[in-house]
């Protein structure tokens, strides 16, 4: 027998950031996709509950696990991870990576835009419902052309069916200027960490500082190497990846005229609340990006610079770090705004056809959107129950029976 759609009412119903129900209706098919969504009359009594759409985290490293002894300077701290990830086993990595997944489930996230640096975490996403993207990094300072080539080839893996595949060439000072130029070329969507850090700027505009004397170090500097002597941002517009299918993590050290660049490329801005907070960095001055019409979103990071490591938590960071945010906004940057960024434009909403992820909080009774959507986005939460495509994946309400009636009467 075929199986019947099933009805999701609640106080408020939020389809996107500005469109809210209240009470609302949300009808999902059998298959997990959003067959209609109403409005109901007021009179209509239903759970003290609200939905909104799946949380989505633009910018997550599964993998990478909380590290054993913490540094909050940028450049011990990246040596401490790539020491931890060197030593741990394709088990350590995979395990890892399904307990990150689990973790974020449960604090609402649906869909993610996930760095897999080993081509493991793909295998652990295809058997998931998480939706996204899967971006296989690639890294090499010292690779030319041919190279380039012969690493896209190798790291050409396919998605899972929910979480589609990207390239993310990590950054300026670990991606040689012929594989970013590779990448480029290979017309797959991409994410890259950018402008993080005062010394990866140093680098890329005189070629000196920390980062040269890691690479001689490691014996990945080119011999007769010269310093593009440009911002990162202009940099990245050099070898051709600034663009709209490439989102740019960090952006903690733009230059003047950079953000107005970015703009006109229509490339996307992840942020990471968490990480900021454990670097003790300044807040970028997101408001003037947002003015300037780029799309930024919300990212988690991984669990070594964000201990929390919870949609919920970066939500809340981000009201703490620019309060003068609407919570509209951190919604926004959660969800719909997220999903552009890792190109996924159909995640994120609730909309007639799109793929019914969303998450269900309780609500005091008779509390208002206004202050429902206040408690969200500050993490304020009594229980949450998270739904991919229609099934519940994470938490246990008890008011599902009568939330899910057959009759759409
Ligand atoms: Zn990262």
């Amino acid at each position: 027998m075929e199986a019947k759609p099933r009805h999701f009412r609640a106080a408020h119903l939020w389809l996107r950031p500005g469109l809210v129900y209240s009470p609302g209706e949300l009808t999902v098919s059998a298959n997990g996709r959003v067959l209609a969504a109403k409005a109901l009359p007021s009179t209509r009594k239903v759970d003290a509950c609200a939905i909104f759409p799946g949380l989505v985290n633009a910018h997550v490293h599964l993998q990478i696990p909380m590290l054993k002894q913490q540094r909050r300077d940028f450049l011990p701290w990246l040596g401490r991870v790539m020491g931890e990830m060197g030593s741990s086993s394709d088990e350590d990595k995979m395990r890892s990576c399904a307990a990150a997944i689990d973790q974020l489930t449960a604090s609402g996230c649906t869909a993610l835009g996930e760095i897999d640096s080993s081509g493991l975490s793909v295998r652990v996403l295809r058997n998931r419902p998480i939706a996204g993207r899967c971006y296989q990094e690639v890294t090499g300072f010292d690779l030319s052309a041919a190279k380039a080539r012969q690493l896209l080839i190798r790291r050409d893996l396919p998605g899972s069916r929910h979480c589609w595949r990207g390239l993310s060439p990590h950054a300026p000072y670990s991606v040689s200027p012929a594989l970013f130029r590779t990448c480029a070329a290979s017309n797959r969507k991409a994410t890259v960490h950018l402008a993080e850090s005062a010394e990866e700027v140093e680098f890329l505009g005189s070629g000196k500082g920390p980062f040269r004397d890691l690479l001689v170090d490691l014996g990945r500097l080119p011999r007769g190497f010269k310093a593009p002597g440009r911002s990162p941002a202009r940099y990245l517009d050099h070898v051709g990846l600034l663009g709209p299918d490439c989102s740019l993590v960090h952006c903690q050290h733009l230059d003047s005229g950079d953000p107005e660049l970015i703009a006109s490329r229509g490339a996307r801005i992840v942020v990471c609340p968490g990480t900021i907070e454990y670097f003790r960095r300044p807040p970028v001055p997101l408001l003037r990006w947002l003015k300037l019409g780029i799309h930024v979103a919300l990212g988690t990071d991984s669990r070594a610079s964000n201990p929390a490591f919870s949609m919920l938590a970066e939500m809340a960071g981000a009201r703490r770090l620019w309060p003068q945010l609407s919570p509209d906004r951190v919604l926004a940057m959660a969800t719909r705004d997220a999903a552009l960024a890792i190109n996924r434009p159909g995640l994120g909403r609730l909309s007639p056809g799109a793929v019914a992820d969303f998450v269900r909080v309780e609500i005091a009774a008779g509390q208002g959107e206004q202050a429902c959507l206040e408690d969200f986005t500050q993490g304020r939460l009594r229980r949450l129950d998270t739904f991919s495509r229609g099934v519940r994946v994470s938490g246990k309400s008890g008011y599902e029976a009568a939330s899910t009636v057959g009759s759409g009467s």
